[in-house]
């Protein structure tokens, strides 16, 4: 069996839906969907949360009522029946219906989860319903039934395998299965998410779950690009990644993926393809286990959003357990560390979640001064064996010539150089590397 994921884009209009139709019914092998929901839906249903958290309950129906126009004209354009077209605007009546209940309750978290969640469903049930209308056989999957994250918000994989399955093992002939990106239920057994860009996330774990053949996460980018195409002008796409360079640039801010999207799928060794719904006969990227290929810069991307915490400390001259003192204080918090650097009396590490600073700045404390910069951004360089390659460290630190540098860290892996700048030269970095490590 395998997974076609596609997003925002790749459903946003009519004739993508379309196009969605004629990639996934090619091809003999078994396959579930799974979708995002069209292209501004999550964004406007995050507008109407943030409307509603702040009380303002008129701007949260003028929200709610751009919304629900723009459905009922994709809907208008969608289906070719009457009865479909009824069906559709019966499908997205239903979940207008539930937002305006929304407008007369109390809010709170769990009710914001609910209402992200409106996209994916109004996606996948449109999607259904035009299969439905063109007679393709399907069985539609409520991605409710079988993803959950623990209190922790990790996904429970093992529930997820164990009731994925027993519901595909209900319907032994049928080779097309539509699902729910993004959306899951939680330990409260509440509605809930995997965060933003959490489509490819949903199709990585349950690509691991039935042991796919393949995981295809079909986008509007012909593959992973050697640097973010929003930024900088020239970029191409990367043939071939081996999963650690996925993970390390989709973690560090390639936003093709969700940043978790590659552990599920190279934990049980499947393939990732990164393909374009609008161009599919491109190549694209195929992430796999082993990539033998020559050494070298293969690409760059950059995370924002970074807080560098620095501890000067003349106490931590030779003592041992330092180190794992102050490691404990963001163990405690849940709070990862994502790049970090030593010298003798200080140690400056980055987080880039601070729900809990304020804590683990009194724990620290403790142990010396403590300094706090926001607004970096980690700029990382991802390649083959970057670091047996002459000349790399060079021609990264030349093309940073011009842009104060905060940290680098150099030697934690082979395949990777990360630099945390003020986040106003992230753009200038991009380019400036682009220009010094690529040939063009
Ligand atoms: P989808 O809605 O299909 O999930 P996303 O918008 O989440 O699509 O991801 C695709 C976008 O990621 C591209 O349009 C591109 O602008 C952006 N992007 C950022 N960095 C990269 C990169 N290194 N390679 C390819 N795309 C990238
Ligand atoms: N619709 C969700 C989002 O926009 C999930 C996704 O598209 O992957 O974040
Ligand atoms: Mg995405």
């Amino acid at each position: 069996m395998k997974i076609m994921k596609f997003g925002g884009t790749s459903v946003g209009k009519p004739e993508r839906m379309y196009q969605v139709k004629d990639l996934v019914t090619t091809g003999d092998e078994p396959t579930i969907v799974v979708l995002s929901a069209l292209s501004g839906t999550t964004n406007a249903l995050v507008g109407i949360g943030d409307a509603l958290s702040a009380g303002d309950k008129i701007l949260a129906k003028q929200r709610i009522d751009e919304l629900n126009a723009h459905y009922k004209q994709f809907c208008s354009e969608l289906f070719r029946s009457e009865v479909s077209r009824q069906e559709g605007e019966k499908i997205i009546q239903e979940h207008f219906e539930f937002l305006a209940i929304l407008l007369k309750i109390s809010f709170n978290d769990a009710i914001s989860k609910d209402i992200l969640a409106q996209g994916e469903l109004l996606s996948t049930k449109l999607f259904y319903t035009l299969l439905q209308e063109l007679q393709i056989d399907a069985v539609f999957l409520p991605a409710l039934d079988f993803m959950s994250i623990d209190e922790h918000s990790e996904p429970e994989l093992t529930k997820i395998r164990e009731k994925l399955n027993a519901l595909l093992a209900k319907y032994p002939q049928k080779k097309l299965f539509v699902t729910q990106g993004y959306i899951c239920k939680n330990h409260r057994n509440e509605v809930d998410n995997l965060k933003r860009g959490g489509s490819d996330y949903t199709a990585s774990l349950i690509g691991a779950a039935i042991s796919a053949s393949v995981v295809e996460i079909w986008t509007d980018i012909d593959g992973m690009h050697n640097n973010d195409p929003r930024i900088v002008d020239k970029t191409r796409p990367i043939a071939n990644l081996s999963f650690d360079e996925a993970a390390e640039l989709a973690y560090f801010g390639a936003k093709i993926l969700h940043p978790a999207s590659i552990w599920p799928a190279q934990q049980f060794n499947i393939p990732v393809k990164l393909l374009n719904t609008m161009q599919p006969e491109a190549l694209g990227t195929t992430i796999t286990a082993n990539v033998q290929e020559r050494g070298g810069v293969k690409a760059l991307a950059a995370k924002d959003g970074i807080t560098a915490i620095k501890i000067k400390s003349s106490r931590m001259l030779l003592a041992y357990g330092f180190l794992r003192k102050v490691f404990d204080v963001f163990e405690k918090y849940r709070t990862s560390i994502d790049m970090i650097t030593t010298s003798e009396v200080a140690i400056s590490l980055t987080i880039d979640d601070i729900s809990h600073l304020e804590e683990i700045k009194l724990e620290l404390d403790k142990f010396g001064t403590v300094e706090i910069d926001h607004n970096m951004a980690i700029i990382c360089i991802v390649g083959n064996l970057i670091m047996e390659q002459q000349g790399v460290l060079q021609d990264i630190m030349g093309s940073l010539s011009e842009i104060p540098l905060r940290m680098v860290s150099y030697g934690g892996s082979k395949h990777n150089v990360s630099v945390l700048v003020d986040a106003a030269y992230k753009n200038q970095a991009l380019q400036s590397l682009n220009q010094g490590l690529f040939d063009f």
